[in-house]
């Protein structure tokens, strides 16, 4: 391994990305970014400010006056400790419209280069390995079944007290799923020097293991 190397894990909502990179992240003892917080605060931010979820001048004043960072794995928006307020599934929709906006990509992309340029990091998302961290030294695309990421959502849904319906969550994951993949900036894809791991069936342990493996392998 590298002194400074940087790990990219895509794929889609609810594949297990943030919980695997987040495990992954203390094992190797470095440091986790977790890029859909980044959209999901835009999305959460421009939902309660009524900004239209389309490119024009208010988008543009919003985002020049929007910070964003990370403090002790929770994140921050314009200073606020907004995690808890982004993880519903409203603003999860809302991220993915606003997350198909050109200036709102340029604007976290920037963000995430610069977050990765100094230390060693995992970053999951859509279009790391594709797009933000090109070159980085190790590539996962996380994946499983639509059916799979729904009932995962529906227990941590119901585990935080507020459960849906399965068949919602599922029409979500799939209109996530379109959304993210049809889109013309940085669809999601897999990188084609990325390792593919498929999590269906997989414990979360199972899936760590074979993260760090990989990491330790290659
Ligand atoms: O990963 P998470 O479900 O928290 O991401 C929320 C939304 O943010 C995704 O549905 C996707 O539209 C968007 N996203 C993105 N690019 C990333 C990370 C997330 O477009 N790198």
């Amino acid at each position: 391994m590298k002194d400074i190397f940087r790990v990219a894990i895509d794929g889609p909502s609810g594949a297990g990305k943030s919980t695997i990179a987040k495990a992954v992240a203390s094992g190797l003892n470095i440091d986790y970014i977790d890029t859909g917080a980044m959209y999901r605060a835009i999305g959460y931010k421009a939902g309660r400010e009524g900004v239209a979820p389309e490119e024009g001048a208010a988008l543009e004043e919003m985002l020049a006056r929007t910070e964003i960072d990370f403090a002790g794995g929770r994140i921050y928006l314009d200073g606020a400790d907004v995690e808890s307020f982004i993880r519903t599934p409203e603003v999860s929709m809302l991220a993915s419209q606003y997350s198909a906006l050109p200036s709102v990509r340029e604007k976290l992309v920037e963000l995430q280069r610069d977050m990765a340029s100094r230390k060693s990091v995992i970053m999951d998302g859509r279009d790391i390995g594709t797009n933000v961290l090109k070159d980085a030294e190790y590539k996962i695309y996380l994946t499983a079944s639509a059916g799979e990421r729904a009932e995962r959502r529906c227990r941590e849904l119901e585990e935080k007290g507020t459960p849906q319906n399965y068949e919602d969550v599922l029409r979500d994951i799939e209109q996530r799923d379109h959304n993210d993949m049809t889109r013309k900036l940085n669809p999601l894809r897999k990188a084609d020097d990325a390792i593919e791991v498929d999590t269906t069936g997989m414990s979360i342990q199972e899936v760590i293991d074979r993260v760090i493996d990989i990491v330790y392998k290659n």
